[in-house]
């Protein structure tokens, strides 16, 4: 393949696009592999198509030497099959929907377990067509709230979705391993730096789940290491070491004190401690019971319900950890405090909250038996020794608050949790027998009677990987793919016209035939130092450059990441890149 910059639809900027706020999104419209064509729409521009295709090769035939066959399937569907699984409520404003002429309501497919479901109703009657999976790499769509960061958060974007199932557990499990290690396998081929962590499921359903995060400032995700052993975890799926139950009854009663001008956990300690509250004077923010008042909207449902959620008064809520913990409904911060009388701003305590029905969930070191400095229901009023179990009774725990570095390891209690960023870029999940129950899905099992596959589901984010990688794989003068998915092995750059671009010109063509991926700057309006500054921002791995030293029969070769620089003689130049390209030297390609 050769390439020439002269009649390349591409235009490389020097500045970073307005719109634009991380590198990755940056460097991919200056270097000119994407432009934004709609709201969370991206065209793929010829350089960045021919990233994308390579990505997507290394994942297609990582999926195929695991035994998945690959299919497509539609993205405009029928709401049917959606509205059988649950989903077409559950999915709520994420998913696109619409109407045909005849007005039946389809949608644009946010992900497809119902289709794969359905065609192996549709196929296999038996229990020897089992186990199977299938993939595709498609568009999906989704009308994400915020989408965000262009590739990385697409309203349309491609993915690689695939489908395995499975006649038992040990099946599924094998299954579920396979597409961990191939997705290890192909993170490595991208050169990517991923952690896979544990993770929730959200609007899948279904139970275990990990996801794979490329370490990322910009990422969205929060994923916890520890310092003593391997547990890694998305903070949304991090859970809180309770502590052991006490006996309500052993505490002093309850009682109420006069707290002016206290409706933050700060005001509210220095007042306790100045006035000796209860006798004591060493009160800190982890005594108090801060309770947060959020609104939970089910899918489908009309109205949002209010929900309490009590905290040590130290930690945040973590607005994250709790949508997660109540996906499918999304949350929201109560605000319309006037139609809510009986919560008292800065003062809500939750001894009242039982009366007004109002659902109340707490942290899980909130256990029976720990007494709190909480609100009085009062304006300006606290009580001390509000005990769980006697003054007030939750309706169950829930995952709300922060995660903190420096937090005891849940899995061995003995290490710290450390925290870092990172991008989602696959997902796999053990999903069970939620679609096949939807659709009836029966085999004749061996023994005469109907079986249910289970199933698996295992999602790689293609077009997020590309910008993933350019997330990790940049320097200040633009990007440095990695050989594997680079969009040309070579960039050859004329420094000058005339002999020089001649040079080039030949030199492409051979190392074109010699099946080398090439691109070569052959402009003759710009000056060779525009042409250098660019082919940084292009970030092909090796770039020959033919200039004033061809008189001499020598070209310069410049290593994009390391930047080294050396000069060889034309003569038998080909074979030495073809060499370094297909891998003669080690950790090249
Ligand atoms: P996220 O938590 O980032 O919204 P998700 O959990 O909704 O992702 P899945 O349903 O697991 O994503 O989809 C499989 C993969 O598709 C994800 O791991 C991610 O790499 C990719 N993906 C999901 N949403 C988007 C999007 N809006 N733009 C680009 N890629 C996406
Ligand atoms: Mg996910």
């Amino acid at each position: 393949m050769l390439l020439r910059t002269s009649t390349l639809l591409l235009r490389t900027l020097r500045e970073d696009p307005a719109d634009a706020e991380v590198p990755s999104h940056q460097l991919l419209l200056r270097a000119g592999y994407v432009r934004r064509a709609a709201p969370g729409g991206y065209t793929w521009l010829p350089l960045g198509k021919l990233v994308l295709d390579r990505v997507t090769e290394i994942v297609r035939a990582e999926m195929l030497a695991i035994g998945d066959q690959e299919v497509h399937f539609p993205a405009l569907l029928p709401a049917e099959p959606y509205r059988t699984s649950g989903r077409w409520t559950e999915y709520g404003d994420d998913i696109f929907t619409l109407a045909d002429r005849r007005g039946a309501e389809h949608l644009l497919a946010p992900t497809h377990e119902e289709m794969a479901a359905l065609l192996v109703k549709d196929l296999f009657t038996s229990y020897r067509d089992f186990p199977v999976t299938l993939f595709q790499v498609q568009t999906k769509f989704r009308d994400e709230a915020r989408p965000r960061a262009g590739l990385l958060r697409g309203r349309e974007f491609l993915m690689k979705d695939a489908y395995s199932f499975d006649l038992d557990e040990a099946g599924l499990q094998r299954a579920y391993d396979r597409h961990r290690a191939a997705y290890q396998t192909v993170f490595a081929r991208l050169g990517l730096d991923v952690t896979v962590v544990r993770a929730m499921s959200g609007a899948m359903g279904g139970s275990a789940s990990e996801e794979f995060l490329a370490a990322a400032a910009v990422g969205e995700d929060t994923y916890v290491g520890c310092t003593a052993c391997d547990y890694a975890a998305n903070t949304e799926a991090v859970v809180t070491h309770a502590p052991a139950a006490g006996d309500p009854h052993t505490h002093p009663a309850l009682a109420v004190h006069d707290t002016p001008e206290t409706p933050t956990i700060a005001s509210l300690v220095e007042l306790a401690n100045d006035r000796a509250l209860a006798g004591r004077a060493d009160w800190t923010a982890a005594d108090t019971l801060k309770n947060v008042v959020l609104t939970v909207r089910r899918p489908g449902a009309d109205q949002a319900e209010l929900l309490v959620i009590g905290l040590p008064g130290d930690r945040e809520v973590d607005l994250k950890r709790v949508e997660a913990a109540l996906a499918p409904a999304t949350v929201a911060v109560f605000d319309d405090w006037p139609a809510h009388p009986e919560l008292v701003r800065g003062y809500l305590g939750p001894q009242i909250l039982a009366k007004h029905a109002v659902r109340y969930l707490v942290d899980p070191r909130v256990v029976p038996g720990t007494s709190w400095l909480t609100g009085a229901n009062e304006p300006g009023r606290h009580a001390t020794d509000v005990v769980c179990g006697r003054d007030f009774t939750p309706d169950g725990t829930i995952e709300a608050a922060e995660v903190r570095a420096g937090d005891p390891c849940p899995a061995c209690g003995a290490g710290e949790l450390t925290m870092r960023r990172g991008i989602e870029v696959g997902h796999i999940f053990q999903l069970g027998r939620r679609y096949t129950d939807a659709f009836a899905v029966d085999v004749l099992g061996p023994a005469g009677r109907p079986v249910r596959p289970t199933m698996g589901c295992y999602g790689i984010g293609v077009s997020r990987l590309v910008a993933s990688i350019a997330e990790q794989h940049h320097d200040d003068r633009g990007l440095v793919w990695p050989a594997a998915v680079a969009p040309c092995d070579v960039h050859l750059i004329a420094a000058g016209k005339g002999p020089q671009l001649d040079a080039a010109l030949d030199l492409g063509g051979r190392l074109a035939a010699a099946g080398l991926r090439v691109l070569v700057d052959d402009r003759t309006h710009v000056s060779a130092g525009v042409k250098f500054t660019d082919a940084e921002l292009i970030g092909i791995p090796l770039a020959v450059v033919v200039g004033r030293r061809l008189t001499d029969g020598y070209v310069e070769l410049r290593d994009r990441a390391s930047g080294e620089r050396v000069e060889l003689p034309l003569a038998g130049l080909v074979e030495r890149l073809l060499d370094e390209v297909t891998g003669a030297r080690p950790g090249r390609v």
